[in-house]
């Protein structure tokens, strides 16, 4: 039976549940305004279900097994086992506490939530069909519209997904079994994180990439150490190759590349993860229908109010273009909906950090050295080596460092990369020094604790001003 084509009105429509929309959703219900959030899956988006989350309690419990087995010089002696299904259902448990946490939040803040695919009618109403068969549909008018519905990953010529040979990274998040051998193509954040995972699982990793290195877009210097500890693990690095085509070979595949002067190479595994990006999903909305345009890679262009180029409705995540972050989600969110509510609000790229939780982390924010040059900046530059961390030799990981960018003459810090454990966290701190207007001299005269990574900050601060105590002044 159809269910008919009721119509609602709301303040607000949010298109999306992911930490873009369900942050747009609930601040602006804070804000006093009627708001509807329609989603068509599951509540928390793909950061929540086949994302961050996920990925990261992969990266935990891969870790203590891995740590395990190198406990030796430490006097730990163990040979742990992985259930890979018991693994996934502890994983399961943490999605499921996230998302439910969502779904409660939104509706403790009186936000009207909706399960069904939203499509543009028009520049003010969408039509949302309730999923199945027989469910019905319904029309919602809007003042405003905030559109969030992220992204997917790309697929390439002859590497159609199929969950069983060809996965994609949401496919390898959901594996009941651990494969034995694993061919990885693309070498950018997520190919690395993933193929560390389960390389520490025990996993046979080979990591093909067509460009010549891993993580691009990272400074050589930081993707070299977080390389070679791949390579420590096993993972066999092909680069300057591109993935061709794959076809069965026995209980497996076979995964074929080219690289620059036509030389073909073979790679037989269990299984390939195709992780070469993701693209974002504004062609199953009919935007046109509302007048929204985007640009020739389908990404919606924005103010930094996150409005459109229609007045009335914003864009905000990986559909409004990278980085395609959760973090840069959640602000951009944050900003609509104030915006939406007359508040003054606006977004400020200035230190959106990044991190790639690879072993070791990689923690970034702000300008380069570089970048700081290229934007008129007379950068200074300080350096502390993580071998000269007490804390890190205590965590028998001392390979990497924390580089801090300032600005010369005022010595206003503009940017840090960060290869250590914990480099995710620690970039906060910059971060935060960036939006305060911090001094170099402000971070080197702040008392950290002792013995602690972020020790490293404070030396690498006063290692630009010239006199760092623990490592050698340049
Ligand atoms: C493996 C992996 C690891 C990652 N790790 C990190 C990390 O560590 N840190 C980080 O910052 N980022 C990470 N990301 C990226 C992060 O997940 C995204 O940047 C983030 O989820 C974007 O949020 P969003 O709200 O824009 O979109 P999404 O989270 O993609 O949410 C969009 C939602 O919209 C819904 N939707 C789509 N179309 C419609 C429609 N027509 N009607 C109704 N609903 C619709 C979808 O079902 C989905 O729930 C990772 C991504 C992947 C794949």
């Amino acid at each position: 039976m159809v269910v008919g084509d009721i119509a609602t009105g709301t303040d607000v429509l949010v298109i999306g549940a992911g930490p873009g929309g369900y942050v747009a959703a609930i601040r602006a219900a804070q804000l006093d305004l009627d708001v509807t959030l329609v989603e068509k899956e599951t509540y928390g988006g793909t950061c929540l279900n086949h994302g961050c989350i996920p990925s990261k309690a992969f990266v935990t419990a891969s870790s203590i097994a891995h740590d395990a087995r190198e406990g030796e010089a430490m006097g730990i002696h163990a040979d742990p086992a992985v259930d890979m299904k018991g693994m996934r259902s502890w994983k399961d448990d943490v999605v499921d506490q996230l998302t439910g946490g969502v779904e409660k939040l939104c509706k403790a803040n009186g936000v009207n939530l909706v399960e069904g695919r939203a499509e543009f009618a028009d520049a003010n109403k969408v039509r949302v069909a309730h999923g199945g068969e027989g469910q019905g549909s319904e029309s919602i008018e809007f003042e405003h519209a905030v559109v969030s519905t992220g992204s997917r990953p790309v697929q390439i010529p002859n590497f159609e997904f199929d969950g069983e040979h060809v996965l994609s990274s949401r496919d390898a998040l959901a594996l009941e079994t651990l494969p034995e051998s694993l061919v990885v193509v693309g070498a950018g954040y997520i190919g690395m994180e993933l193929g560390t995972v389960f390389a520490k699982l025990g996993t046979d990793v080979t990591v093909v990439e067509m460009l010549d290195g891993a993580l691009p877009g990272y400074e050589d210097d930081v993707a070299r150490i977080v390389r070679k500890r791949a390579e420590s693990l096993g993972i066999d690095f092909h680069f300057g190759e591109a993935a061709q085509g794959w076809e069965p070979a026995g209980e497996g595949i076979t995964v074929r590349t080219e690289d620059a002067d036509g030389e073909v190479s073979e790679f037989g595994a269990e299984k390939v993860l195709v992780a070469v990006g993701r693209t974002p999903v504004t062609d199953t909305l009919d935007l046109e229908a509302a007048g929204v345009e985007t640009d020739e890679r389908g990404f919606v262009p924005t103010d930094d109010r996150a409005r459109t180029n229609v007045e009335h409705v914003y864009a905000v995540g990986d559909v409004a273009g990278e980085p395609m972050l959760a973090h840069k989600a959640m602000k951009e969110g944050h900003v609509a909906a104030e915006h939406i509510a007359g508040e003054p609000a606006a977004l400020d790229h200035q230190s959106i950090p990044a991190a790639v939780f690879t072993d070791p982390e990689i923690g970034t924010v702000g300008l380069t050295e570089a970048e700081a040059e290229e934007e008129g900046f007379e950068p200074v530059v300080g350096t502390m080596p993580l071998r000269a961390s007490g804390r890190a030799l205590t965590l028998d990981d001392t390979d990497g460092f924390v580089r801090l960018v300032a600005d010369g003459p005022s010595g206003f810090v503009l940017g840090a990369q960060i290869v250590a454990p914990e480099a995710s966290e620690l970039v906060a701190e910059v971060g935060l020094a960036i939006e305060m207007g911090a001094t170099l001299e402000d971070v080197a005269a702040t008392v950290h604790t002792h013995p602690t990574l972020s020790e490293a900050v404070m030396e690498a601060a006063a290692n630009a001003q010239g006199h760092a105590i623990h490592t050698l002044n340049r």
